[in-house]
């Protein structure tokens, strides 16, 4: 059986190195236990390297990474940069970057296929707005997303983050059957884009309450945002599947 992917999304959090090496140790501790869960963490940069160094089973994630190889990007870290630190995954295309940083389909794509040639796995993030979802656009809007990222792209294997942006630090999940249902229309379109294979992960105030209820409607995986700043909660979504 596969093991269940769950991916701890700090963002731009904790504040220390020292803090960061507090969540990452008492998380490592529980996820040792876990044998049916692949945990990763995906940390600010600056973080990662004292992270790598670790040399845990619990593998380390890339919040984005710019689509150039290297060159004159003030700022920016690669694709590269990230898999020669001991990265195996990258987020991109996530709506807090889409929104405050403008980040377009286009502008994923490339990052998409920088990854891909990296030799990292990116967590491609799709989701709708409250809005768009308040208009009956749902579907439109993840079928749209998924083909203007990855219709030029060849990949085998492909995971998507589905993230309602309404749920995303809301206290306010989705409802797993709305989320199957969106989930079936994810799967159709990778299916019709030719992506072999795929791993779809539920995001949006994912809890220990209803982590297990989006598991139970047929998701691979979980993309954990402020849940997994706190080691104790995170821990207990991890023992849900023990
Ligand atoms: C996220 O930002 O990817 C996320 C899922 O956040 P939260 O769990 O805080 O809603």
């Amino acid at each position: 059986m596969e093991k269940i992917l769950i991916i701890a999304n700090w963002k731009m959090n904790p504040q220390t190195l020292e803090q960061a090496m507090q969540i990452f140790d008492s998380i490592e501790d529980e996820a040792k236990n876990i044998k049916n869960v692949k945990v990763v963490i995906s940390a600010p940069f600056v973080y990662l390297p004292k992270l790598a160094e670790k040399q845990s089973e619990i593998e380390l994630c890339g919040q984005d990474c710019h689509w150039e190889k290297k060159g004159a990007y003030t700022g920016e870290i690669s694709a590269e940069m990230l898999k020669n630190i001991g990265c195996e995954y990258v987020i991109l295309g996530h709506s807090e970057r889409r929104t405050y940083f403008n980040e377009t389909d286009a502008i994923i794509e490339k990052k998409l296929k920088a990854g891909i040639d990296a030799k990292l796995k990116p967590i491609l993030c799709i989701g709708e707005t409250e809005e768009q979802k308040k208009l009956g656009k749902t579907s439109v809007i993840l079928i749209s997303e998924l083909t203007r990222t990855l219709q030029q792209l060849v990949v085998d294997h492909m995971i998507i983050a589905y993230e309602p942006i309404w749920a995303i630090g809301t206290g306010k999940a989705c409802n797993p059957e709305i989320a199957k249902k969106n989930l079936d229309i994810i799967r159709t379109a990778l299916t019709n884009l030719k992506v072999k294979t795929s791993s779809v992960l539920y995001g949006g105030s994912i809890n220990q309450k209803n982590a297990k209820d989006f598991i139970k409607a047929g998701f691979d995986g979980l993309l954990v945002g402020k849940s997994s700043l706190n080691s104790q909660e995170f821990n207990h979504i991890l023992k849900l599947f023990a």
